[in-house]
């Protein structure tokens, strides 16, 4: 620069500096002592710190290092509010577990609970790195206003079940609910709107054809708990003939939009047309573990390249909601499960649970850091003695991260969590002293409605 010019330099938001970044761009780009810009929401530039820095004029720096930037991991199936379940039935198969225990105090739910139950998971998501999450519930103004008090971003999808639930007496209004949810979320910067069925032993053909023809009018995630279990399978087979991939294909509701959870019994051949349909899966590998459903052929599904995105379930069944633990533990159960250690390698599960999750539910803006994209970001304390030293740093986040390192999770370019605050939450009256006395409410209000 000559003498007595004027260098010129870009205002930004926020001008991060970490360690590491795995930006997961398409080329898997990973930065050394990274630049991370955000402006306006956005992602306005990342790279080298020695290239980027010096031409931003950033309102605040936030140094992280030693840490480690990636995009916010995005949880593609939950049920939020079922944090207040948390411990309430544990070591049952699913059916006892859904009919006798969960399925009896749902019905009571209130929409307080639900609005307590979606603000510790909001906590806890953000606590562990996660920005953004599909919900399959009810009572969904309650879980919104969770995510916007915590400023995460949510997918929410009213569930569809053949009976009553605490949003509605005739699984009929459940249609009308999500139109509403369109209205009112139309312009809502967080929340995007999805149909759910909870399942095909659930569901008549009438109302996943409704659903599905929602769906694509409105260009909406089309999301369904499918081939849970061997015994879904066999009741499908007696009620329709077919088993369950089969039915939802007969009646034309597989395709790009279609996220398909847990798929764990599902021979060779469905495999194949299931990657011919263009759905998506969601992999809830803790779920599937702690009911012992068996085991979901995730390896054999990206080898036909079906897109395959990764889930917690809900608290009642995992019991967490820590998308980090969830990484691992798909990658070590894929191992054990095909006795090969080479099989869903740390690259293919961080893909499954950043732009896996993002492609699954139709938001490609998210789940990469790339300038323009909605600045979504985690960043990890490498100070943690379980952090170092690092000669992988894809490995570090999927094998050696518990999830509670950490120190940043920022939604649209706003953080809503740093060491140890909750800062979004605390604008909105909110604190973690709060949280645990709805907690301690929630498990008092569950006791009392066994
Ligand atoms: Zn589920």
């Amino acid at each position: 620069m000559g003498k007595g010019s004027v260098q010129v330099t870009t205002p930004c938001d926020y001008l991060i500096r970490a360690d590491w970044c795995l930006t997961q761009d398409d080329e898997r780009t990973i930065i050394e002592d990274a630049a991370i810009a955000v402006a306006e929401g956005r992602v306005l530039a990342l790279g080298p710190w020695d290239e980027v820095a010096p031409g931003l004029d950033p309102a605040e720096i936030l140094d992280m290092r030693p840490g480690l930037a990636l995009p916010g991991l995005i949880n593609a199936h939950c049920h939020a509010a079922m944090t207040v379940f948390r411990g309430l039935a544990d070591d049952l198969p699913l059916m006892p577990w859904l009919t006798e225990h969960i399925w009896p105090v749902e019905a009571r739910l209130t929409p307080e609970m639900v609005g307590m139950g979606a603000r510790l998971a909001c906590a806890e998501m953000l606590r562990t790195g996660t920005t953004c999450f599909a919900d399959m519930y009810f009572l969904h103004a309650e879980t919104a206003r969770a995510v916007q008090d915590a400023g995460m971003r949510a997918v929410l999808c009213e569930g569809v079940l053949n009976f009553p639930t605490p949003s509605y007496a005739t699984p009929e209004a459940a249609f009308a609910i999500v139109e509403q949810m369109l209205d009112v979320y139309a312009d809502a910067e967080l929340i995007d709107v999805g149909m759910a069925h909870h399942a095909v032993y659930t569901n008549t053909r009438e109302l996943l054809e409704r659903g599905r023809d929602l769906a694509a009018e409105h260009g909406l995630p089309w999301m369904i708990h499918l081939a849970e279990t061997e015994h879904e399978t066999r009741d499908c087979l007696d009620a329709t003939g077919m088993r369950p991939l089969a039915w939802l294909d007969s009646l034309d509701c597989l395709g790009p939009r279609s996220v398909l959870v847990h798929c764990v019994d599902l021979d060779d051949t469905e495999i194949a047309r299931l990657a011919e349909t263009g759905a998506n899966v969601a992999h809830c590998p803790q779920s599937n573990m702690k009911l012992a459903n068996g085991f979901c052929p995730a390896q054999k599904m990206l080898d036909a390249g079906i897109a395959v995105a990764l889930g917690t379930d809900g608290a009642a069944s995992n019991n967490d909601l820590n998308m980090v633990a969830e990484m691992a533990t798909a990658a070590l159960v894929q191992k054990v499960h095909r006795a090969d250690p080479t099989v869903l390698p740390a690259k293919d599960v961080l893909d499954m649970a950043t732009r896996g999750g993002a492609d699954a539910l139709g938001r490609p803006d998210l789940g990469r850091l790339v300038p323009g994209n909605p600045a979504d970001l985690v960043v990890m304390d490498l100070s943690q003695p379980n952090m170092q030293p690092v000669h992988s740093p894809v490995s570090q986040v999927v094998y050696a991260a518990t999830g509670l390192e950490t120190r940043l999770t920022m939604v649209a370019g706003r953080p809503a969590f740093l060491d140890g605050e909750y800062p979004v939450l605390k604008n909105s009256g909110l604190d973690r002293a709060s949280l645990l006395e709805d907690a301690r409410r929630a498990r008092d209000w569950v006791r009392k409605n066994p």
